[in-house]
């Protein structure tokens, strides 16, 4: 069975993409049960360039194929801010809680048809012998007047989903996962994936 690494120490999206790749028959491994602990410095600027550096970091340690993922929300009316920097947004180390606050505040008097956001999720894989893939997607939505919700993480609280009619925090997991950037962009990595694997078994290509 292919052995996949995902450059990741998040718990929560290891078993994400586990419950996504796991018809696939492969066996997703975190960085920890690797004994990978290297800190990647995410200077690129786009949230591809950032995925591909850390998946190919990891991939030349633990010499797999290896997976990794950069997100993050987008707040058009501040200039599609926080984006890449959202993880570091006013300190990596203060709470979301807070986070979503400032965002409100400065949000306060913007009409709802100004309001627009999206998170974007950028997933790269990079293979031992050089092949590379990317896969992104989007889910779009509004910031909301409140924050809602206790599902989720980050900035789920404060970002509204019209087609569901409530914020990300109050989506179960399952439900999040159908619609998120993050879900959308692994199911089309999977795909690539896919693809790639059977390629490469059929015709023995480098
Ligand atoms: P990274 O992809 O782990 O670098 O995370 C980037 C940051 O974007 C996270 O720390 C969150 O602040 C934000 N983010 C990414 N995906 C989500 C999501 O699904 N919900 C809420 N916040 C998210």
């Amino acid at each position: 069975m292919e052995t996949i690494l995902f450059a990741t120490k998040n718990k929560g999206k290891i078993r994400e993409i586990n419950a996504i790749l796991a018809d696939m028959g492969v066996q997703v491994v975190s960085m920890e049960e690797a004994g990978i602990t290297i800190d990647v410095v995410e200077d690129g600027k786009t949230f591809e360039e950032n995925a591909m550096k850390k998946a190919v970091q990891v991939m030349e340690i633990g010499q797999k194929i290896t997976l990794a993922d950069d997100s993050g929300l987008e707040i058009d009316f501040l200039g599609k801010a926080p984006g890449i920097y959202s993880a570091r947004f006013l300190g990596e180390d203060t709470p979301y809680s807070e986070k979503c606050s400032v965002i409100l505040e400065k949000m306060r008097k913007v009409p709802e048809q100004e309001r627009t956001a999206r998170f974007v999720s950028c997933i790269a894989a990079a293979f031992p012998d050089g092949r590379r893939l990317v896969s992104c997607d989007t889910v779009e939505g509004i910031i909301s007047w409140e924050a809602k919700g206790e599902n989720g993480f980050g900035y789920d609280p404060i970002f509204y989903v019209s087609e569901k009619g409530c914020t990300m925090a109050e989506l179960s997991a399952e439900e999040k996962n159908a619609i998120s950037h993050r879900g959308k962009a692994l199911r089309k990595m999977k795909t690539l994936l896919q693809k790639e694997l059977e390629r490469h078994e059929t015709t023995g290509a480098e």
